[in-house]
């Protein structure tokens, strides 16, 4: 597979040799063997998906968990998803991983139930690409019955700058998929140039602040971006949650605002699924 990479690299080199570089080669050539490799992952069976807790701000408690993908790669150690995602969004792997994405997700929701944790909600990031295919919605339906799982424990981050690209196919995405009966939320919510009159119109149930509006507490510049959003969301009926809350400022601050949810590494990076249902288990909770 890495000679066949190798190969067309070559070959891309040559039909592209106005744009050729040492540098552009250098990247098509990682981006290749990347390519292959990522494909051979999926089958492998050497993705593995972690969960973040998301907690309820004002009980305490933990009501649900984002997945994040990870690659345990053979020789490499642990991939973060923003080496390889791009990727996979670009050669169009993200859809059989997005798929083994929401198919794992799946079967830790049914775990988790099995464990008798039912009032507990687990989101999976979509690209646009997957939002796109036609027969999504249908897909994820049959993976919902298959596993047995009820919709509305499965929520979908789709960010607002994916969103935003296509705005009216996303519409029309969005709403196949509320119909299902699933969560809906934007994700990294900010940064994406939302006109407010689409953001009315989108069929969401959450909006996710992006982490970099939490910023310092006390240079507070972001802070009123973060009030301002929090205030947005709850005009529109939406609940907010903020993500990357990494300190005791930041969270006072949130829940002084009212923030419903928040996630971040004050309270827990993202765990192995065991590390979780035992956290929920337990009925671990974030301190007043
Ligand atoms: P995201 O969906 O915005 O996920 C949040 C990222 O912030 C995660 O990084 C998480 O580990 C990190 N994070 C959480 N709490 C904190 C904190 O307190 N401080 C800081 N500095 N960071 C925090 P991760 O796991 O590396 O994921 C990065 C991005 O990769 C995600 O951003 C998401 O866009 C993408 N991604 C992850 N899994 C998937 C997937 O299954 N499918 C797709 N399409 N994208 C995925
Ligand atoms: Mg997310
Ligand atoms: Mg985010
Ligand atoms: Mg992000």
């Amino acid at each position: 597979a890495a000679d066949a990479a190798m190969y067309h690299a070559k070959t891309l080199g040559k039909n592209n040799l106005q744009f050729y570089s040492e540098e552009l080669n250098q990247i098509v050539h990682e981006h290749l063997l990347l390519e292959a490799s990522l494909s051979r992952a999926i089958r492998d069976h050497q993705m593995v998906l972690d969960y973040q807790p998301k907690v309820d701000l004002r009980t305490g408690k933990v009501v649900g968990a984002e997945a994040l993908v990870r690659w345990r790669h053979p020789v490499d150690g642990m991939i973060a998803p923003d080496r390889f995602i791009p990727v996979a969004e670009e050669t169009g792997l993200i859809v059989p991983l997005g798929e083994w994405v929401i198919d794992e997700a799946c079967g830790a929701l049914k775990a988790m139930r099995m464990l008798g944790i039912e009032d507990f909600v687990i989101s999976v990031n979509l690209s646009a690409r997957q939002l796109r295919q036609r027969e999504f919605a249908d897909r994820l339906g049959a993976t919902l019955e298959r596993h047995g799982v009820e919709p509305c424990k499965l929520e979908l981050e789709v960010t607002e700058s994916q969103l935003m690209d296509h705005p009216d196919d996303a519409l029309e995405a969005l709403a196949q998929l509320k119909a299902l009966g699933v969560r809906l939320s934007i994700d990294d919510f900010g940064t994406g140039y939302s006109s407010l009159s689409h953001l009315q119109k989108f069929p969401v149930d959450y909006i996710k602040i992006d982490r970099s509006f939490l910023g310092n507490v006390g240079h507070d510049g972001h802070l009123v971006i973060t009030r301002a959003i929090i205030a947005l969301g709850h005009n529109l009926k939406l609940k907010v949650i903020a993500e990357g809350v990494e300190t005791r400022e930041q969270l006072a601050f949130l829940r002084k605002h009212q923030c419903d949810e928040m996630q971040g590494y004050y309270f827990s990076p993202a765990l192995s699924k065991e590390t979780l249902q035992e956290m929920v288990t337990r009925d671990t909770r974030l301190p007043d």
